[in-house]
């Protein structure tokens, strides 16, 4: 079949054409290629505002903003024209070495300026939130070689930590399905145990878990020697690790030990940066500066791929020597791509506009009070969440809190009740996801947790 033959069919909207080919020629991520056929997924081939639509135009209620990253809400003209009016001036240079483009300049001038609070004054743009990642841990190791401290390269990270796909990034995550089919690692990369409330050995306090959690850092660093510990690295609030947020005290408690140990605080707001928790920056509702910040994902709302990497001001002085190990080896062929720079541009006059993190807030208490009333039946054992990043955890058993099994029917059953409602969601694990765009309004927080109710009264366990 040719290319031609291909494409017509494509653009004509032949649904059966499109269906056929999914499942014949695309490997999904995060799923086994043979459940997927089995269970192919929804083409999703329109958009609009909080909503999406299928190619048999059904209509959805967007809950997950796509991956919790269209936070502006779908086809919002301000990005489209800045792309387009980008397009017609430059579509793609590049910036290693010599070369620059006005969109990333400014771009990197706003950034700036949105995080003079925490002393940030360099950025370093890429593709994504795995390659924001990929670059704080790079930078923190070139760092301590920088200020003569070489020996320097060991990473913390917590348990449930999600912070992208690349070796680097999937050896401070901490979770094991992601990492163990490309086993082994990157060495030098250990993990603590996370601060969640629900699940953890010691307590129900929030301020002691905080305590018990931060101590337990500051012991492993010394188990290991400061001396050979880089960074330590950890999302504001988890996210796809199940959406923990921790105790009050956690961070600031956190901050502390990373600055007696001499350790690198490494933020990956991949998620949480740009409103989703009800600040700008998740780490801001810690009162924390981290040393290095991880962006992405709303930083353009997903219309274009970009992500990046921020260092703070103590970071940056490590460059002003003349030294041999100073050239930053590191960079992508789209770092700084002017159409993604210029949609980060329009999306982020949005989120500053329209207040969205405020937005999130407030729409996210009354989202957090509704999932509230789902605790009356017995298959939840937790809602929880901080602005517009919720879940719900679901248990066979709420004494024991043994959870349900990933992809386990009656999990499915739910996602698929709600679906039928025209209310997307996701399941993760043993988990309902909830990360709607920004834009969200309590009306639309009604009518995705009416069909949670009903999915819950229907679905028998
Ligand atoms: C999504 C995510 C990443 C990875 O971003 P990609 O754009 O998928 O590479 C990294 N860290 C966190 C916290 C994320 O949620």
């Amino acid at each position: 079949m040719g290319i031609d033959k291909v494409s017509n069919r494509t653009r004509a909207g032949d649904t059966n054409f499109i269906i056929e080919n999914n499942a014949r020629h695309l490997w999904h991520p995060m799923i086994d290629p043979k459940v997927s056929a089995k269970n192919p997924p929804v083409i999703v081939s329109g958009s609009d505002g909080v909503h999406i639509t299928d190619v048999s135009g059904k209509a959805y209620l967007d809950c997950t903003a796509s991956l919790w990253n269209v936070n502006v809400g779908h086809n919002r003209p301000e990005i489209k024209n800045a792309i387009v009016d980008q397009l017609d001036k430059l579509a793609y240079y590049n910036t290693f070495g010599n070369a620059s483009n006005p969109p990333s300049i400014a771009l990197s001038a706003l950034l700036m300026e949105m995080l003079e609070p925490e002393d940030m004054a360099r950025v370093m743009f890429s593709s994504g939130g795995s390659d924001a990642v990929e670059g704080a841990l790079k930078l923190s190791r070139q760092y301590w070689k920088l200020v003569g401290k070489p020996e320097k390269t060991k990473f913390f990270s917590l348990k449930n930590a999600y912070h992208g796909v690349h070796f680097g990034g999937l050896s401070v995550s901490g979770g094991i399905p992601w990492r163990r089919a490309f086993e082994p690692v990157m060495p030098g990369c250990f993990h603590i145990d996370s601060p969640n409330l629900y699940r953890n050995a010691w307590t129900e306090d929030h301020e002691e878990l905080g305590e018990i959690c931060a101590d337990m850092l500051a012991r492993e660093i010394e188990l290991h020697g400061a001396d050979t510990v880089a960074a330590f690295i950890a999302e504001p609030v988890q996210g796809a690790g199940g959406m923990i947020v921790p105790p009050a005290n956690f961070w600031p408690r956190v901050r502390e030990v990373c600055d007696k140990f001499d350790v690198l605080l490494i933020a990956d707001e991949v998620v949480t940066g740009f409103g989703r928790t009800g600040t700008m920056f998740g780490s801001r509702h810690w009162g924390v500066k981290p040393d290095i910040m991880c962006l992405a994902k709303g930083i353009n709302s997903g219309y274009v791929p970009l992500g990046a990497t921020v260092v703070n001001k103590r970071i940056v002085e490590a460059w002003d020597k003349d030294d041999p190990m100073a050239p930053i080896m590191h960079g992508y062929t789209y770092s700084g791509h002017p159409l993604a720079c210029a949609a980060a541009l329009a999306n982020l006059d949005i989120v500053i506009e329209e207040n969205l993190p405020a937005n999130a807030g407030a729409v996210g208490s009354y989202f957090l009070e509704r999932l509230g009333e789902l605790t009356r039946y017995p298959t939840v054992g937790d809602v929880r969440g901080l602005g517009l990043m919720l879940a719900v955890e679901f248990v066979k058993d709420r004494k024991t809190k043994e959870p349900f099994p990933a992809f386990d029917p009656y999990l499915m059953a739910i996602q698929t009740s709600c679906m039928t409602a025209n209310v997307w969601v996701r399941i993760q694990a043993n988990k309902m996801i909830f990360s709607p765009p920004l834009i969200f309004e309590n009306s639309h927080v009604d009518t995705a947790v009416d069909a949670v109710h009903a999915a819950l009264s229907q679905v028998d366990v």
